[in-house]
């Protein structure tokens, strides 16, 4: 058994095939090469600090402070947060080597920590599973950022629906790492239903068994077969809404799943990351004078 999480183990099987159509459509090499040459994280950078608060252990420290514990877990950096004057309850996270999270007022107004620390893991769900920078791509398609890159021409409709597909698609490997950061699928649940609900006041008369059974019957009314095709027809009519009871009850059959509970007694265990002892990348027991880690080749820091 292995010794550390590794997540990406968890993408979701949908997310890779969705992934995979994406790669395969006609233009889509020639779309990334274009796109590489005009992206300008700089210009993300900028446009951040000049339009949004950067979220720090001084600015929002109650905020912020939920952060640094997820990306330990997850064994990533801590990614700039920013927080955006918007009322339209909301969480994204762009870039590529500059990765960063935006949250928006409305977001924070709707939910107490727990949900915006779940929030915070869904996010760094995406970082661990490598999703930003196609979702970043995906993002800048669909709200016609790429036409004013002069990327238009580039574009067609094969493509965009293809994105806004492995976007959603992507949604329930971010979702799995969320759970497994909260232990469970309650709070990952809770986010949905006040995303579903609206209020703190309507959203707790909410029965999140029943919301969850709402997608079940969707899954009943149709073979096995026609589920992608549902999911592509609330893909393409950008209902949210409906897709949020289906990832409701995705993730909480995955939660009951023999592999989650594995996980989960993986995760419980005392972290291994930090103690000197362990490769913080595979969990394979290092000796003090090792530079690399002679499982898995990553540099070592030792204290000498
Ligand atoms: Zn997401
Ligand atoms: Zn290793």
């Amino acid at each position: 058994m292995m010794q550390t999480i590794n997540w990406r183990d968890f993408i979701h099987e949908n997310d890779k095939k969705a992934i995979d159509a994406l790669k395969s459509i006609p233009g889509f090499d020639q779309f990334v090469k274009a796109f590489m040459k005009v992206f300008n994280e700089r210009s993300m950078k900028i446009l951040n600090m000049s339009s949004k608060v950067r979220l720090s252990p001084q600015q929002c420290p109650r905020i912020y402070n939920l952060l640094p514990p997820i990306c330990e877990k997850m064994n990533i950096e801590v990614p700039d947060i920013y927080l955006e004057l918007n009322r339209d309850p909301n969480a994204y996270t762009s870039g590529d080597t500059y990765i960063f999270i935006t949250v928006t007022t409305g977001l924070l107004e709707l939910m107490n920590d727990e949900e915006i620390q779940s929030v915070l893991a869904h996010e760094c769900g995406h970082i661990v599973c490598h999703h930003v920078l196609y979702s970043t791509m995906g993002q800048m398609v669909l709200n016609g950022l790429v036409e004013m890159l002069g990327l238009g021409g580039l574009v067609n409709t094969a493509l965009s629906t293809a994105f806004a597909y492995w976007m959603r698609c992507s949604e329930f490997s971010a979702d799995r790492a969320a759970a497994v950061f909260c232990g469970g699928p309650e709070r990952v649940v809770d986010v949905m239903l006040r995303l579903a609900g609206g209020t703190q006041e309507i959203a707790s008369e909410i029965n999140a068994e029943l919301f969850m059974k709402q997608a079940d019957e969707y899954a009943d009314y149709v073979s096995d077969s026609k589920w992608n095709k549902i999911l592509e027809f609330l893909t393409l009519m950008n209902a949210d809404h409906p897709f949020l009871t289906v990832r409701a009850s995705v993730i909480n059959q995955w939660c009951q799943s023999e592999r989650f509970h594995s996980i989960m007694a993986i995760a419980n265990r005392e972290p291994l990351q930090n103690d000197g002892k362990h490769c913080p990348k595979c969990g394979n027991p290092i000796e003090q004078d090792w530079a690399f880690c002679r499982k898995c080749g990553s540099p070592l820091q030792n204290k000498a």
